[in-house]
């Protein structure tokens, strides 16, 4: 054991104030430390938003960070939950591998730490408590991207990696990532203690969520109802987000969505390469229950069982009133989100046919979602806009497209650079494709970590040109566009 103080993080700011909920809400469990831990990747900004330099990181920090020593203040704890997941409900789950080590106070607020990969909790059923380098680098990877796209999400400070021989469908080893969040409060909290009626805690939780995290509530009259609210505008807005990036979760199970509308447990998920609605990237998601197109609507599967999970607190109205909220929130939202891709400030009653005509085009020629919009960003009101034409086949049907595209362009009156400006701002050039992940994964499980960070660099700035990573841009060859992501993590 090691007190804080000796460490990298600043005594008065470090605390952990859900531990004061007492133990019906977690486990204390000691890390089990990684074989031969090492640094394999520190991500800057993270330390930079934690008020951590990288030296003193990588001077102090890899004893606590790899599980080998933990802070005597503050027990590394394990939570409890539950969840439906694939829409059956799991009466308990839990932290399986993940700890809560600390929370940290930052200008922005606190910030959860969490250890992913530490080891067996009591909630591990059946599994080792440990993550594989392959997926611990996925989700490094995807908070980032997520976070430069502006869409609220978990990040991660560093990478560990290590010679733990970890089992999957084949030997791999374990890695830790250190994950970051405004909370790791999940659906799954709600639903775990509505179902085993332990209602006062229940009701101990929701005020905990209010009075740490959502300080709108705590001042509302019903704060309870308030609370819901804001889980189902933020989980509204955050799916509006991930359908007009072209993100897709895969699990979207209620244990993996967070109280507060981050994305959160990132697994086998995808970004799209084809324009494809129906996308599947979860290859157990037999029945495409998480397909992209159906996350808006799981979106508020999830928020019912939420809401269920809250029934003790709210009345039958109150909850269907604040379900209601949902759609309308979610549509507003991405019409806005597409309004902006195609380069549209005031809002005409044509912009719906408008996108939803180019997507349509966009499917039946399979064009890449992110990269047709990144060439749209460059259209010329008064130019032939041969080269974004030429990339589809049906060029009759883009052509008319584009000469509606060019009227409503003009309807608007707005510079041509200013639009092509705030466009090239919205387009990213850069997302976390399954295909480029698969190199760096390959890459650094021959201990090359040089392509992981020319990656981080690109996803973290996805908007700017970077002209010497432009092979991260490019559409994969069709080989790499339905890649096999293994599940197991
Ligand atoms: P996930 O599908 O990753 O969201 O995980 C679902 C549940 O399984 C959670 O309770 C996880 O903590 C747990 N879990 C997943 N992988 C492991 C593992 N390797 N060891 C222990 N628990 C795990
Ligand atoms: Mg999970």
């Amino acid at each position: 054991m090691i007190n804080s103080s000796n460490l990298l993080f600043n005594q008065q700011l470090i605390r952990n104030d859900f531990l004061s909920l007492g133990e019906s809400f977690y486990s204390q469990v000691t890390p089990t430390a990684l074989k031969n831990p090492r640094w394999l990747h520190i991500n800057a900004a993270v330390a930079d938003s934690l008020g951590i330099t990288i030296d003193s990181l990588r001077e102090k920090g890899l004893p606590l960070l790899s599980g080998q020593t933990v802070l005597k203040e503050h027990p590394a704890i394990a939570m409890i939950y539950a969840g439906h997941q694939f829409g059956g409900y799991s009466p308990q789950l839990g932290d399986g591998r993940a700890l809560l080590i600390a929370q940290y106070q930052t200008p922005n607020g606190i910030v959860d730490i969490q250890l992913k990969g530490a080891g067996k909790t009591p909630y591990s059923r059946f599994g080792d408590g440990r993550a594989v380098l392959r997926s611990s680098i996925r989700e490094y990877l995807a908070g980032e991207a997520m976070h430069a796209l502006g869409i609220p999400t978990t990040r991660a400070l560093c990478l560990i990696g290590s010679d733990e021989p970890v089992m999957r469908e084949r030997p791999e080893t374990g890695a830790i990532v250190t994950r970051t969040a405004k909370t790791h409060i999940r659906f799954g909290h709600f639903e775990y203690f509505h179902y085993t009626g332990k209602l006062d805690a229940l009701k101990t939780l929701a005020d905990y969520v209010i009075n740490t995290l959502m300080p709108a509530a705590a001042e509302a009259d019903n704060p309870y109802q308030k609370l819901f609210e804001i889980s189902v505008i933020n989980t509204a807005k955050m799916i509006a987000r991930w359908q007009a990036v072209g993100f897709a979760h895969g699990v979207m199970n209620t244990d993996n969505m967070s109280i507060i509308g981050e994305t959160l447990d990132y697994g086998p998920y995808g970004f799209l390469d084809d324009y494809e609605p129906h996308f599947i990237c979860n290859h157990s998601d037999t029945h495409g229950r998480y397909a992209f197109d159906e996350q808006p609507s799981i979106g508020l599967w999830n928020l019912n069982a939420l809401g269920h999970a809250l029934s003790s607190l709210l009345n039958e109205d109150e909850i269907k009133i604040t379900l209601a909220r949902y759609e309308p929130t979610i549509v507003t939202e991405y019409a806005i989100l597409m309004r902006d891709k195609l380069g549209l400030s005031a809002s005409d009653s044509s912009d719906q046919e408008l996108c939803s005509s180019l997507l349509n085009i966009m499917q039946q020629d399979k064009m890449d979602y992110s990269d047709t919009f990144r060439r749209l960003s460059r259209f010329g009101m008064n130019e032939s806009n041969d080269d974004f034409i030429e990339c589809f086949k049906q060029q009759d049907k883009i052509s008319a497209w584009c000469e509606q595209y060019r009227q409503r362009l003009q309807q608007e009156n707005k510079p041509e650079q200013a639009r092509q400006n705030q466009m090239l701002a919205t387009n990213p050039k850069f997302i976390a494709r399954n295909y480029h992940l698969q190199s760096v994964i390959e890459q650094a499980e021959q201990g090359n970590y040089q392509t992981l960070d020319d990656l981080l660099t690109v996803l973290q700035s996805p908007f700017d040109e970077h002209p010497e990573f432009e092979h991260y841009a490019t559409p994969p060859p069709a080989s790499g566009k339905h890649l096999s992501i293994s599940c197991s993590s």
